[in-house]
């Protein structure tokens, strides 16, 4: 049945109902109802996280029927949207109306509301995490209340509820500070890790968005940088880029994994043959197509945020953890910047940041690889993106948010019956 497990699959569910409401009122009988009947509520988007944050047994909701414009603000490049948009139809309105969102993370699946209540990001030095763009919400809070909050209105809550992971109510509407539609000139490329990790600042300082992908065992990255143009038209489909960013990166890639999963003593091989496979790669297009990769291999992922002022170290630590081969691991690892904000409970809170992410094949083992690398984004104050795997416990997040304490006091405002809360988030928060 369709939102019965998340993306990854390492996490299934059997809510009583899963329920599709198209309209806030709707929403806010669904929340007195449940209040009422002594129900919980999950909101799922995409289930594009990998915690049980969507897990319930009751009821769960999803806004895939409450998509869409709810206004737009022409003159001042400003959009309110339903919470349930997908980023990928998000893109072709607001492409319409010739506008376009500041940045975003590598796939556009995802909806709006779960997109930013994880605190999904992309990269680029001067870029911030995709809730800072979010100048007003609106939301259905535990008391079945209709409640608005921007930079100006009720602000302390709304910096709670930029980045909510779904525990202070239901996301219905989104005003995004866009920016005028752009083209992007992307460039792939495959290069030295160390030329790379030398020429660090100026990669970040040369480009809009700047990352790389490490291929362990090897000094080989895949880097990619893009930047905006205004002279170039966008390019029109192109075989050779189609073969490598789509077919190689996923069904060839596929037939890697499968095969390092059977023989794990060829991981090392598989790697390099991942590395000698990059190909490099030039294009122009419309901002929201550029930054929308495909991602067919099913994958777990851990992803750490690390005050940029460490990350030369972490990544030493890093490299040397890897390539002490002691992990049955092949899968790139991607590095990713973004600045920092004063979002609550953003990982990137006060800290430009940069972003670590490991992957595993979804049928490897991944808990000792995961865990020796959590222990070193850890010792550096290190934190989780929140849709990704961890291990933090209530004590860790309030020490590693300053304004944590602030964030529940308004959790317990807006829902003060818990019924956004699951055992998952019960535990974490430790409440
Ligand atoms: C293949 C893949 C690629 C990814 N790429 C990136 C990337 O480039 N950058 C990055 O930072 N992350 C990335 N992620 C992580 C992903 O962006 C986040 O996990 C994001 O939260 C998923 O959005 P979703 O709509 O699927 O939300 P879900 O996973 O369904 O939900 C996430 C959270 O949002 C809450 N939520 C959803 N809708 C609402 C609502 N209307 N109101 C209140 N709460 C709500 C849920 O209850 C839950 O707590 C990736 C994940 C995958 C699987």
């Amino acid at each position: 049945m369709k939102h019965t497990k998340n993306w990854a699959g390492n996490i299934t569910w059997q809510p009583s109902q899963i329920l599709y409401p198209t309209s806030e009122k709707e929403i806010q009988k669904i929340v007195l109802k449940a209040a009422n009947d002594n129900q919980k509520i999950r909101v799922i988007g995409t289930g594009h996280s990998f915690t049980a944050l969507c897990k319930t047994k009751d009821i769960l909701i999803s806004l895939d029927q409450y998509q869409g414009i709810i206004s737009i603000q022409k003159d001042q490049y400003q959009a309110t949207v339903k919470g349930g948009t997908k980023l990928s139809l998000l893109g072709e309105l607001l492409f319409k109306e010739g506008l376009a969102m500041e940045n975003l993370g590598d796939i556009d699946v995802q909806s709006i509301a779960g997109t930013i209540s994880t605190g999904t990001h992309g990269t680029g030095k001067n870029l911030g995490t995709i809730s800072t763009q979010v100048i007003a919400l609106r939301f259905i809070n535990g008391k079945g209340e209709l409640i608005e909050c921007s930079d100006t209105n009720n602000r302390e809550l709304f910096k709670a509820a930029q980045v909510s992971l779904g525990v202070l109510g239901i996301i219905t509407g989104v005003t995004l500070q866009c920016v005028p539609a752009y083209k992007l000139a992307l460039q792939i490329q495959k290069e030295n890790l160390d030329t790379i990790i030398k020429d660090l600042d100026n990669r970040n300082n040369d480009n809009r968005n700047f990352e790389f992908y490490w291929l362990p065992y090897t000094n080989t990255a895949l880097t990619k940088s893009s930047n905006i143009v205004t002279d170039s038209e966008p390019d029109k489909v192109n075989f050779f880029n189609y073969w490598s960013e789509y077919v190689i990166e996923n069904y060839v890639f596929k037939l890697f994994c499968e095969y390092a999963h059977w023989f794990p003593s060829q991981n090392v091989a598989i790697s390099k043959l991942s590395a000698a496979a990059i190909s490099n790669v030039k294009k122009v297009y419309y901002s929201h197509k550029i930054y929308a990769t495909q991602r067919l291999v099913k994958f777990r992922e851990m992803e750490y945020n690390i005050p940029v002022e460490a990350y030369q170290d972490v990544w030493k630590e890093v490299v040397k953890t890897v390539n002490s081969k002691k992990f049955n691991i092949h899968f790139p690892i991607e590095v990713r910047f973004t600045k920092g904000d004063d979002i609550s409970l953003s990982p990137a809170y006060q800290r430009d940041s940069a972003y670590i992410a490991c992957h595993v094949y979804n049928k490897k083992e991944y808990q000792p690889y995961f865990e020796a690398l959590e222990n070193i984004f850890r010792a550096y104050g290190g934190r989780p993106h929140w849709g990704k795997m961890n291990n933090l416990k209530a004590g860790d997040v309030a020490d590693l948010y300053p304004e944590f304490s602030t964030f529940m006091k308004h959790r317990a405002m807006q829902d003060p019956y818990k019924i956004f809360i699951n055992p998952y988030l019960q535990e974490l928060f430790g409440i």
